[in-house]
């Protein structure tokens, strides 16, 4: 899309709104097609930084992932986007330009379906600029992608959650448990000695109260460090009684860090004892492996300029 492509404009107005504005602020440094019809923008952004997201095609769906921040300050241990703490949050334009950019990657008889908040950063560090970039997702007259198909990802942060719940927004939550205990949370998720997993469940359940929509968890699953039987089994307790989706996601694996992604038959063995608990799981599909599609691995693979 360019100023030129706006036909129903005068020509004369065309150029002199080229000459005077610019349309796109990102520059796209990147971009990755993988054969199972991922694709994967790098961009190079307006206020500084770079992040990542990307386009995944599943049957009729066409989801993006976007990144909310340059960075980010969580510092899970097993993640890659953290690894150099957070530089600053994105400006709602910016969350924006993601999505026309990805959209624009599309044929034009194709609209995207769904969003999910999933990329580098932490959503619910930066509800003020994300909220205003969802609702004209949302909008009609923006891109009329309802809120119910709107996923927002996050490690779990109590009063940025109750502020969704005050707002009374339809997005989905999908918080990020990955241990079922604070003992292994805390090892896992720094910001979880802050915070705890009881105050995070508590939060949740207000926020599906108020909304209706199912929560998800997702459990990123360590060889050897969460993926015991009494993981699953204490994770089973966690869940139990509580009408929630548990999304599990096999390690996948970032350079220099020493997690492994756990062997099948553990997989399996933890997927059963959830099941048998009657806890609804679902393992999650990985795709774009190829193009480092996954938790900014991307932006760590591509020298900068002044690096190359
Ligand atoms: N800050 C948000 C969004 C992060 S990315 C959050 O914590 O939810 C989305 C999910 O990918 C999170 O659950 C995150 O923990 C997970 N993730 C990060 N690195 C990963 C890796 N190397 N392999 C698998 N999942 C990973």
């Amino acid at each position: 899309m360019s100023f030129a492509d706006m036909t129903d404009l005068p020509a004369k107005l065309r150029e002199a709104l080229a000459a005077e504005f610019t349309l796109w602020e990102s520059k796209v440094v990147r971009h990755l097609q993988a054969p199972d019809g991922t694709e994967k923008l790098l961009l190079e952004l307006p206020g500084g930084g770079r992040i990542e997201c990307v386009l995944l095609r599943d049957g009729v769906r066409r989801s993006i992932c976007i990144s909310s921040q340059v960075g980010c300050a969580m510092g899970c241990v097993f993640c890659a986007s953290g690894l150099d703490g957070v530089d600053r949050n994105l400006t709602t334009g910016e969350i924006i330009e993601e999505m026309l950019l990805l959209q624009q990657l599309l044929p034009a008889d194709e609209r995207l379906s769904h969003i999910v908040v999933m990329g580098m950063g932490e959503p619910l560090a930066n509800l003020d600029n994300l909220l205003p970039a969802l609702a004209t997702a949302s909008d009609p007259k923006g891109l009329g992608i309802s809120q119910r198909r709107i996923t927002i990802s996050t490690v779990g942060l109590p009063p940025a959650i109750d502020r969704l719940t005050r707002e009374e927004t339809s997005y989905n939550l999908a918080v990020s448990l990955h241990a079922p205990t604070d003992e292994l949370r805390d090892q896992l998720v720094p910001v979880n000695k802050a915070i705890g997993v009881d105050a995070i469940m508590e939060a949740s359940d207000r926020y599906f109260e108020a909304s209706g929509r199912r929560l998800t968890f997702e459990y990123v699953l360590l060889r050897g460090v969460n993926d015991r039987p009494e993981d699953a089994l204490e994770l089973a307790a966690r869940l139990r009684g509580r009408p929630a989706l548990l999304n599990v996601i096999p390690y996948n694996p970032v350079a220099g860090l020493p997690y492994e992604t756990p062997y099948f038959s553990a997989q399996s063995k933890f997927r059963e004892i959830l099941e048998s608990a009657g806890i609804n799981v679902q393992f999650r599909e990985r795709k774009g492996d190829s193009i480092n599609a996954a938790c900014g691995q991307l932006r760590r693979s591509t020298p900068t300029a002044t690096e190359a």
